[in-house]
């Protein structure tokens, strides 16, 4: 299987740590980046730099995109000089972008006119499972296709669950990105509770962090915010946007989620205010202007 050449489009934040790794696993890779720099720093390593995504496809039969959103998908997948005009029959498409589930099984139909395949396989575990390997993969598509690929995906990652047909990787990350921005924002608000109330907040987060109470969010993100350290890990920006394809996703649906369009909301308050590339640990900074009242410790 290592000797398999493995496509990889898309070497940004995400991509770039994740091929690394692939070649470190032993498969030779095939790159393309709409930069070209950031394929030929690649290429200095060991990989081959292709000059457009149709012919990354043409030389490999499993290939994996990294790219930012669904249009951006859509582009290398099916425009011109895309994916779908040098994949060979049997091969397998691994999108591993965080996309709208509609527009994955779109996708996965074109490539199955064409006898190709699809794996959506969003993850979870930001920059840093990226660069350690350590990544949460959640992969829809067909069983015997997702056992086929299973060892690129150990290249990459460590928590790899097949969820489903097709569209389910995607509405698995979904469901991580609705309860990762609830616990987000119950973080915020129960620390400016905690400032406006006179409480050490140190003390508090230790206090609670092992209870019932106690979240990644919690114990990663809360020392961060209250220390006025807002570097993302992961951004705004990024952050709407899952959430904009979430929200339309439970549109189509006819599905409220009142609390998670109020995040939308005030994450909003945040871009406008040009904060769109702090951490998402900023959402205290949208209640810290509700409330008059900052949940910081003095340093
Ligand atoms: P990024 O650093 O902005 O990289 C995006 C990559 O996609 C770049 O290589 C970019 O090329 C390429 N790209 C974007 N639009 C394109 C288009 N229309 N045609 C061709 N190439 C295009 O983003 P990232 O952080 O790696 O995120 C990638 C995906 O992983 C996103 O879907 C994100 O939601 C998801 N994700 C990110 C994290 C995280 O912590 N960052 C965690 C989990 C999941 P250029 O170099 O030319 O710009």
């Amino acid at each position: 299987m290592t000797d398999t050449p493995i496509g990889f489009i898309g070497l940004g934040i995400m991509g770039m740590p994740m091929a690394r790794n692939l070649m470190k696993a032993g498969f030779p890779v095939v790159c393309y980046n709409r930069t070209a720099s950031k394929a030929q720093a690649l290429a200095k390593e060991g990989a081959r730099a292709a000059g457009s995504p149709k012919e990354v496809a043409r030389a490999c039969p499993i290939l994996i995109t990294m790219v930012t959103d669904s249009p951006d998908v859509e582009a290398v997948a099916l425009g011109p000089e895309g994916i779908l005009e040098g994949i060979q029959r049997d091969a397998v498409l691994i999108d591993m972008s965080t996309i709208s589930p509609s527009v994955t099984r779109t996708v996965a139909a074109r490539l199955g006119d064409k006898g190709a395949h699809m794996l959506d396989a969003p993850v979870s575990g930001g920059s840093w499972g990226a660069q350690s390997g350590t990544l949460s993969i959640m992969v829809g598509g067909d069983e015997a296709i997702f056992q086929r690929c299973l060892p690129v995906f150990k290249g990459m990652g460590q928590n790899i669950v097949h969820v489903g047909p097709n569209g389910m990787g995607q509405v698995t990350k979904l469901v991580n990105q609705i309860l990762v921005v609830g616990t987000m924002n119950a973080v915020a608000e129960a620390l400016l509770f905690a400032a406006k109330a006179g409480a050490d907040l140190e003390k508090t987060i230790e206090a609670v962090k092992g209870g019932a109470a106690g979240s990644w969010q919690l114990q990663n993100l809360g020392p961060r915010l209250i220390k006025g350290d807002f570097a993302p890990g992961f951004m705004v920006k990024l952050q709407q946007k899952d959430l904009r394809i979430i929200l339309d996703a439970a549109d189509e649906m006819h599905l409220p989620l009142p609390a998670t369009a109020l995040v939308h909301q005030l994450f909003a308050s945040l871009e406008a205010a040009g904060l769109g590339e702090e951490g998402t640990q900023a959402l205290v900074k949208a209640h810290e202007r509700l409330a008059g009242v900052q949940a910081r410790v003095k340093s």
